[in-house]
């Protein structure tokens, strides 16, 4: 496939939602809380592939505490927008999580679906605790089911792109989070 020599991404969106500013200085934060709670503790960070990636390694840079990370990967919406609530493990942990503190950083929360399925599994398997930092959590997001404990920023319910989130896996490498414009995708009836 051929791409024009200039990649002008910003022609597909429609606003910036947070800045590359705005990331670092949030991450950092988040590394400070997390390395606070964590006092004493020794952290297994359980990555959500592939969109939690950039999150991840930003995150685990910011913890003042031992770190080991493990990824899962999850069926998502493929080149939809829209959930299926049909959920999928493509890929399960190396490690066990049984005796570990476990944090799962997820890239961002929707309907909930994908992390109450996660949380599910990861329970049954008997960690010492478990818990969730999720960048990104969409007003209306249901929190009884899948409470995200450390959280990122709080955004409109739009389909954004960037810093790790794909759009038919382009956009990932967008050092911010933007909103795609709507007329570039069109979400299945
Ligand atoms: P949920 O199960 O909470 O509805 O959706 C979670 C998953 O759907 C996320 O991990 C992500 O892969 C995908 N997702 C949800 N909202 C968005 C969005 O606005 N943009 C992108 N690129 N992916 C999203």
């Amino acid at each position: 496939m051929s791409v024009p020599a200039e990649w002008r991404p910003e022609d597909d969106l429609a606003e910036v939602l947070v800045t590359e500013a705005a990331l670092t200085r949030r991450v950092a934060e988040l590394g400070r809380q997390i390395s606070s709670d964590y006092q004493g503790m020794e952290l297994l960070l359980v990555g959500v592939l592939k969109g939690a990636v950039m999150f991840l390694v930003d995150l685990a840079r910011q913890i003042r505490r031992p770190v080991e990370l493990d990824f899962m990967a999850i069926s998502s919406y493929g080149a939809s927008t829209q959930s299926s609530g049909i959920v999928r493990i493509l890929k399960d942990l190396d490690e066990s999580v049984e005796g570990r503190h476990v944090l799962i950083v997820e890239d961002i929360v929707d309907s909930g679906l994908t992390l109450a399925y996660i949380l599910r599994t990861l329970r049954a398997r008997q960690p010492a605790s478990l818990k969730v930092c999720g960048l990104l959590v969409k007003d209306g997001a249901r929190g009884e089911e899948a409470p995200v404990d450390y959280v990122g920023f709080e955004i409109p319910n739009r389909f954004v792109v960037g810093y790790g989130l794909d759009y038919a896996e382009a956009y990932r490498n967008l050092p911010y989070v933007a909103v795609l414009k709507p007329e570039l995708y069109r979400d299945p009836d």
